[in-house]
């Protein structure tokens, strides 16, 4: 897909909580104010996003990026075309209304491979010169992984016929949550693989495509894993907030991790309905992971003694993709959030069972990410397989 290699360690983190209000037609109205004359920067595609776009001499743009609402989580995404009828060279920059930035730009000629933009930071602006010319460019705070994206990555794992592909139901906007499973008769248990609660979190998407992967592919250890285990995949939760290009939240401005109690959310909802479903007609869910994207590479579960049955399986697993992988550390931190209502402990608390939330860094090099992947969705079917004890240390 992408031969992307971030090395850049800019790593630029707040939580400000500050209170402003957006309209998304007033957003738009605000966007348009560049989408005319010899350039343009316009957010005619889906997971655009440019809240504010002001004209501020002959070839200089002003971008404000604002959130969908508050209080702010520090992720502030854009996404945005440039086109001009003459070649022009143009500086851009970039603000975030009571934030800072945290995604380096990078820009795709074709929308399929991404290079990291040059930039310069001016106290929390950040500054680019881009040439525009009649063959568009796209900037984005990561690569785009939109909803088609995940539809036609579908398309291509069930064309392996035993991978059924349907609807779990519509988003708050009405846009089709898809659910992917493989299921073998005789197996009762689920592995449940989910993602993009949060929209910008595209190094949890680049992490969870090679892991069900690898999973699902015909290898001697997938064959021999999915005769004992189901595989559920719902690897795009939130598609309004992808197509919105939100920082967090869904239609309704909720952060869908949080809702893993309430389910106040259709999205959250649909997937808690699903799973009662299997579990009230004798199947069972075993384990899940829920792909997501941080500062750095970290692997949250539940601690050892919070009462889940083989307590310590997460901890055999990681500490083998530990020991097999000498470049990477492997950073696993136990947490016990009751009241949060992540979806790792609607797991343990619902189903009794281990999860974790798989979180890779926002600047990790792609690549790795990958190798990650599939070293340690190889490693998850070997730890379900064994026979070792997963009761002790
Ligand atoms: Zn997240």
């Amino acid at each position: 897909m992408n031969k992307l290699l971030l090395t850049c360690s800019l790593l630029f983190s707040s939580v400000l909580l500050v209170s402003c209000t957006s309209n998304q037609a007033e957003q738009s109205k605000n966007a348009q104010a560049c989408s005319s004359g010899n350039v343009r920067l316009t957010i005619d595609f889906s997971t655009a996003r440019m809240d504010e776009c002001q004209r501020v001499s002959e070839n200089e743009y002003l971008i404000t990026l604002v959130p969908e609402n508050t209080p702010i989580n520090s992720s502030p995404w854009y996404a945005f075309k440039v086109q001009a009828d003459q070649v022009t060279d143009i500086t851009i920059t970039m603000k975030v209304r009571g934030d800072e930035h945290r995604y380096p730009p990078k820009i795709s000629h074709n929308g399929n491979t991404w290079q990291l933009q040059k930039y310069k930071l001016k106290g929390q602006r950040l500054v680019m010169n881009i040439t525009a010319s009649p063959k568009p460019v796209i900037i984005a705070a990561q690569e785009i992984i939109n909803n088609k994206y995940y539809v036609d990555w579908a398309d291509k794992l069930t064309n392996n016929k035993q991978v059924n592909r349907s609807v779990l139901g519509q988003s708050t906007q009405g846009r089709p949550i898809y659910k992917l499973e493989r299921k073998n008769d005789k197996a009762k248990e689920w592995l449940v693989i989910l993602g993009r609660q949060h929209p910008p979190e595209i190094t949890g998407a680049l992490a969870l495509f090679p892991f069900v992967e690898t999973l699902l592919s015909s290898s001697e250890l997938s064959k021999k894993y999915l005769e004992k285990y189901n595989v559920l995949v719902i690897p795009n939760i939130n598609p309004d907030g992808v197509h919105a290009g939100n920082w967090r939240n869904n239609a309704n401005g909720f952060d869908l991790n949080r809702d893993w109690k309430d389910f106040s959310q259709i999205e959250t909802r649909l997937i808690n309905n699903y799973l009662q479903e299997l579990v009230n007609k004798g199947d069972k869910i075993t384990f899940a992971v829920d792909f997501h994207s941080t500062v750095r590479d970290i692997f949250y579960s539940m601690p050892v003694d919070y009462g889940v049955e083989k307590p310590y399986f997460v901890r055999h697993w990681l500490a083998e993709l530990d020991r097999q992988m000498s470049n990477f550390d492997v950073e696993l931190k136990p947490g016990n959030n009751p009241d949060l209502g992540v979806s790792k402990q609607y797991f343990s608390d619902e189903f009794g069972v281990h999860a974790i939330t798989y979180e890779m860094g926002d600047n990790t090099d792609r690549t790795e990410i990958k190798r990650i992947a599939f070293k340690s969705a190889n490693l998850l079917m070997m730890t379900m397989l064994s026979d070792e004890d997963h009761d002790k240390e």
